[in-house]
Parts: structure tokens; sequence; C-alpha cells
């Protein structure tokens, strides 16, 4: 029989990973994980610096997640929720949600994956200006560098060329605005409220250009994640929001990796202000133990969608998955735990060590910024610090300081020149202190190895 690499190598297409170079590297086969740690074929332990895909809040091995999937796979392990059918597990968790969600009377509608509900907001914004007798009001502007999925539609909305490149998109009626980078993006002397307010002014001046008629929404993610955890400059969403509502543009929050306390709150929206119309989660509210995402949508927007599916007859969308008994049995006992455990108590208790670690390793010659809030952050590396000068893109700094973490028992990732953290929510102070030791002894090496 074949090892699990060989088959890896003669069978797996993966995602994310560099195809011509995967046979040579072959695969890292993760076998187990415990807390915020995972463990590879031989044993050897890494502290998970980004809770796998910004997902596993609750870290590995919550026997109580494991007991709430098995109790519910004997009970009901599949019921759909087409034609008027529902269950307890997807009924309880959308009745939670709305009352969780910082939206006015919220309905929730479930799918499996952030980019599914994304697109599922696409739709329904179509949907909805069809209904309101605004065929016109159709465009959907999002930001350069946001990352809101994988789809069609998504990945047109998503601002990262690597999305982009080769398969055909961006698709029609999506447009990009500039990103809330501060550090990188602002004028020499800019305050970050002047910055803030160019960029709200940059917003409106599209959509005059466009025409307000036509344009219908605004998505961002209250801190940009895969973009290079960008956090938002002070007064940034109050402009930007003052613009959206006086052209009566709908504000979607694409909280999938801010949602259910990663940036200290419960929601991004809340930590920054947001009154979003749409909001979209998934990672976190299954602590990633199995796949579920949710649209929330506010009292409104349904009522025009419901309107429209009157005259139609039927809501013709719906995924086989969305809602599926078992993940959302899991969903509600993420939620209580997060609850019993008081993770945003937690989250305040340890995002100062987190944050301030990242602070410290500014200091570090080749680190140009850190930023974060809660438990996410992030470290550009650069050339040159005092003109924020950034590597050759070729050297692909980023990649090579995230392999050499790797070697030293930490798992993170680059986006580009950025590595990103978000742990485990449960990351403990001295795990926190483990993680940033073992990035360090990575960072000296790469410099050594640079200069
Ligand atoms: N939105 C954001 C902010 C994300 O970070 C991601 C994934 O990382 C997505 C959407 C897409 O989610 P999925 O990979 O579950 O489709």
């Amino acid at each position: 029989m074949s090892t699990t690499s060989e088959a890896d190598i003669a069978h797996l297409f993966h995602p994310y990973t560099n195809l011509v170079r995967h046979p040579e590297t072959g695969p890292m086969v993760i076998v187990r994980g415990q807390g915020v740690r995972v463990f590879d074929e031989a044993g050897k332990d890494y502290i998970e610096g980004l809770a796998g895909l910004w997902c596993t809040a609750l870290g590995w091995g919550e026997e109580r997640l494991v007991e709430a999937a098995a109790k519910q796979m004997r009970q009901l392990p599949f019921y759909h929720l087409f034609s008027s059918k529902t269950h307890e597990p997807a009924t309880r968790l959308a009745e939670r949600l709305a009352s969780m969600a910082p939206i006015p009377d919220a309905r929730v509608l479930f799918a499996c994956s952030g980019s599914e509900s994304n697109d599922t907001a696409i739709k329904l914004i179509w949907y909805r200006n069809n209904a309101l007798g605004k065929p016109e009001k159709k465009k959907i502007i999002a930001r350069e560098r946001a990352y809101h999925g994988v789809t069609v539609a998504t990945a047109s909305l998503t601002g990262l060329p690597v999305n982009q490149r080769g398969f055909d998109v961006p698709i029609d009626r999506i447009l990009h605005t500039g990103n809330p980078h501060y550090w990188r993006c602002a004028n020499p002397g800019e305050t970050e409220e002047n910055f803030a307010s160019r960029r709200a002014e940059e917003l409106e001046k599209l959509i005059l250009a466009e025409g307000p008629d036509t344009v219908a929404a605004f998505f961002a993610e209250p801190v940009m994640g895969a973009g290079g955890v960008i956090v938002p400059p002070a007064t940034y969403f109050d402009k930007i929001q003052a613009v959206l509502k006086k052209y009566d543009v709908l504000l979607v929050a694409d909280e999938v990796i801010t949602g259910f306390g990663r940036t200290g709150q419960m929601f991004g929206s809340q930590t920054f202000g947001l009154k979003p119309d749409m909001m979209t989660v998934a990672k976190g509210l299954s602590s990633g133990y199995l796949p579920i995402s949710a649209l929330i949508v506010a009292g409104h927007v349904y009522d025009d969608v419901k309107a429209q599916s009157g005259e139609i007859g039927v809501f013709g969308h719906g995924f086989t998955y969305g809602g599926h008994p078992v993940s959302a049995a899991v969903a509600l006992e993420t939620l209580d735990i997060y609850a019993e455990r008081d993770i945003l108590g937690h989250v305040a208790r340890i995002a100062p060590v987190l944050q301030q670690g990242l602070r410290a390793l500014q200091q570090h010659p080749l680190v140009g910024e850190a930023r974060g809030i809660g438990l996410i952050g992030a470290l550009e590396l650069v050339a040159d610090k005092e003109g924020r000068k950034a590597f050759d893109p070729k050297l692909a700094v980023g990649a090579r300081v995230v392999a050499k973490a790797q070697e030293h028992g930490v798992i993170l990732r680059a986006m580009g020149d950025a590595v990103a953290f978000a742990p485990p929510l449960i990351i403990s102070e001295d795990e926190i202190g483990q993680l940033l030791g073992r990035f360090r002894a990575a960072l000296d090496e790469a410099h050594g190895e640079l200069v």
C-alpha cells in the first residue's frame, strides 16, 4: 500500500498550493491535534498560529463538540430545509444567531461555506432590487485586497490578483475601491482621520461616476483577513457608512473571520461600529469542526425578498447541506461553550499579550509594521524599515519566513510579505509566549540568510 504522501502526490488536487512544486516538496501530513497544537506523522508538534484557516477557535480535541456531533448523528444525521421542512438544530441556531447579530429583525439562511453565503448575499441583492423595480441597481463594490471567497461571483468580489488571474473573473457589475491600509497607503503627513476621509471620498466619487442608481451594495470585512490583516483606521467605517446611506447602498459585513470574538467583541461590526443590512458568518460558528455558514439578513431585506418570491411562486435558492443538522448541532454547542467559558472575557484578557508581543517584534530589522486587534494580527516584512520599502516579490520573503517558522514548530500564513497571526481563541498567555518565541527564532534565522 502506498504511503499517505505517495497517494497524495498521485491523486490529490490541492487547493491554494503551488501545483508544480508540490510533488517535489511533498505534503505535510497532519495526523491529530490537541488544544492549540497539531502533530505531524513524525509526532512533531506545531502551534497553530492561524487556528487552521482562521477557524478553530476552540482548538483541537474539544470533546463536547465531538459528543454533540455523535448525538445528532444518531438522532437525525440528515434532513433538509427545502419545502417548509425543518429540524430542531437549524431552527434553534437561526434563533440564536438572530438574537446575537447586530441586525434588526434578523433572518438566517444557512449554507456550508463563507463563499456560498457571500454568493447568496449577491443573489439576494440582485433579486431584491428586481423586486423593488430597480433592475439597474445591481453593481456591487468591494475593496482592493478584500477576500470574500472563490466562487465565480465571490472571486470577483475578492480583490486579490491570485484569485482572479487566469480564472476569467471578475464578472461584470463588480467594482473595487481602495483598501483602508493606513501604513501602506496614506500620503506623507496624512492623519488616520484624513486618510479615512480620502477613502470615503473615493468611494463617493466611484458611486457618482457609475451612477448611484446602478450601485446596490458594498461588501466589507471589518478587519481584512487574507488581504493582510488590515485594521481600519480611526473613523473609517463611520465615513464609509455615511456615503452608503446617502446613495441607498446596502452594507454587507463579511464576518467570516471576525465573527465570534476574534476582534474582542462578538462581531467585528460591534468593534468598529458597522450597522450592516446583511452579515455572513462561518469558520468560528462551528469552531471549524464541521462546515456551516450563515447569511443573516435584516427584516427589511427579507420582506422585499419574500414579496418577490411570492410573485414567482417559490424562493428558488438553497443548498442540499445548508443548515445540516449535525453541523448546526455542533455550532449550537460551540456557541454554548463560547458563552459558558466567557470567550469574550478571555480574549479581552489575552489579546494585549499577543498585540504587545507583535508590537515588540516591530523592533526587528525585518519588520516594517506590526498591526492587529483582539486575537488577529500581522507583521509586515520589509527590505527597508524607514523607507517602508517592500522586498522584491521574487524573493518570496514572507513564504520563506513562514517555512522557517514551520521548522521551528509554528504554523502561520504569509500573504505576500505580511505574516498573519490568528491563533485559537482559547490560547493561554504562556502559549502566546511560545508562539512568538518560536516565530522570533525563525525571523532571526531568515534575517541571517537575507543579509
Ligand atoms: N470571507 C472571508 C472574510 C474569508 O476569510 C473567507 C475564507 O477565508 C471566505 C469569505 C470564504 O470562506 P470559505 O473558504 O469557507 O468559502
